[in-house]
């Protein structure tokens, strides 16, 4: 195929994704995302046969984990995977290690309280004007990260026709949800037709003046995200769709190309990362990540702390980790690249930023800062204005 510079001024920085073990896989198959679906690694063991060197504690953890928390990585996700590196990014976030069997007193089963704020089997309604719509257990990979591991993998906890009912039902009946998040599990695991009888039931609500949906499909199944299936979405604007890239390992080509047939479907897309220790805990591979997304018109949304959930004790890394990142990014890079921080608090209490410092002094006329450089400047307040 040759590429079109003019369409694609930058998708030179978008190598197509290695293929591992899969090399020989038809390319029209390849890029059939039901065949991608359908070929997932479902047991770690199966890796051996393609010839993937897994590691001990690899082993042991898809033993011990088995009854907790699913496997699942599609052919495409393990084609990321560094068969020689057991530190490989892509490899942390989709092979369970035997850290997820530890726990802290403070780990919990459901980090957020999304269970208690549910008014009707699921929906969580915690904030005034928006609603959590969970709508399907399943996605492409399951993220060994995953906040939600309670319930995602786990077929018993998907949501049947009148669930799904119930739950536009219950927005219907609220007139202060302006604001509904689609999400799962993934909601992209559906067929067209199946998301679209919800996306087209919800925007048919009055007061509803937004819909998000939440997918990891473009990092995990690319495929997935065809140009019919961006103009489905595209059919139920203002519609935005936030993703899940959490290292430039993430950014091939076919993500690219995900990620622009929503952009041309006309979808703001927005990217919250999670930081993982020894995944994406430096700065210069979050640097790296948003600037990459930027060029996917993705816009990056949230760096979040890695939640309580139980089994991530071995991913969570510092406050102060998180802070050092943000330094590194605030005046090194395009303030697009930088987004809010925050601490998910448990226990439901919703997304806190955390800020590094900058203000070295305050008085009653001045603000004296401190910028990325280190160097001082002072800001001089209007004399007529009562401070507070
Ligand atoms: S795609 Fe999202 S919901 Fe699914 S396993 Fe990954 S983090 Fe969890």
């Amino acid at each position: 195929m040759t590429h079109d510079s003019t369409r694609d001024p930058v998708a030179h920085h978008f190598p197509p994704a290695p293929r591992g073990p899969f090399k020989d896989v038809p390319g029209a198959q390849w890029r059939n995302w039901h065949w991608q679906l359908q070929h997932r690694v479902r047991e770690v063991a199966d890796l051996d046969a393609l010839g993937f060197p897994l590691t001990a504690d690899e082993r042991r953890a898809a033993e011990a984990t088995r009854s907790e928390f699913r496997v699942a990585i599609t052919p495409y996700y393990a084609g990321l995977m560094d068969p020689d590196d057991p530190g490989c990014p892509v490899r942390l976030q989709a092979l369970p290690r035997m850290g997820e069997t530890e726990a802290d007193s403070w780990d919990l089963v459901d980090p957020l309280a999304e269970e208690r704020d549910m008014p009707v089997p699921g929906i969580t309604h915690r904030y005034p004007d928006r609603v959590l719509f969970y709508i399907s257990p399943d996605c492409a990979v399951f993220c060994r990260h995953c906040t939600r591991k309670r319930k995602v993998s786990d077929p018993a906890t998907a949501a049947n026709d009148d669930q799904i009912r119930g739950g536009i039902e219950y927005v219907r009946r609220h007139p202060e949800v302006r604001d509904v998040i689609v999400s799962g599990g993934d909601p992209l695991a559906f067929s067209d037709d199946r998301l679209e009888w919800i996306l087209r039931d919800v925007r048919a609500i009055p007061h509803v003046e937004i819909i998000r949906v939440g997918t990891r499909v473009p990092v995990t199944m690319p495929h997935r995200i065809t140009p019919e299936t961006a103009a489905m979405l595209g059919r139920y604007h203002p519609l935005f769709v936030n993703t899940h890239f959490n290292h430039p390992k993430e950014c091939t080509r076919e993500a690219y190309e995900a990620c622009r047939n929503l952009a041309e479907a006309g979808i703001p897309l927005g990217n919250p990362l999670v930081l993982l220790r020894g995944v994406n805990d430096d700065a210069e591979v979050v640097k790296r990540t948003n600037q990459l997304l930027l060029m996917m018109r993705v816009r990056p949304y949230y760096i979040y702390l890695c939640d309580l959930a139980r089994g991530n004790r071995h991913f969570r890394t510092t406050y102060e980790k998180g802070l050092e990142i943000m330094r590194a990014l605030r005046g090194w890079t395009s303030g697009l690249a930088v987004p809010y921080l925050v601490i998910d608090a448990p226990g439901g209490g919703g997304k806190v930023p955390i800020l590094p410092n900058y203000v070295e002094e305050r008085d009653d006329e001045k603000v004296v800062v401190r910028n990325f450089r280190g160097t001082r400047h002072v800001y001089y307040e209007p004399v007529d204005v009562k401070k507070s």
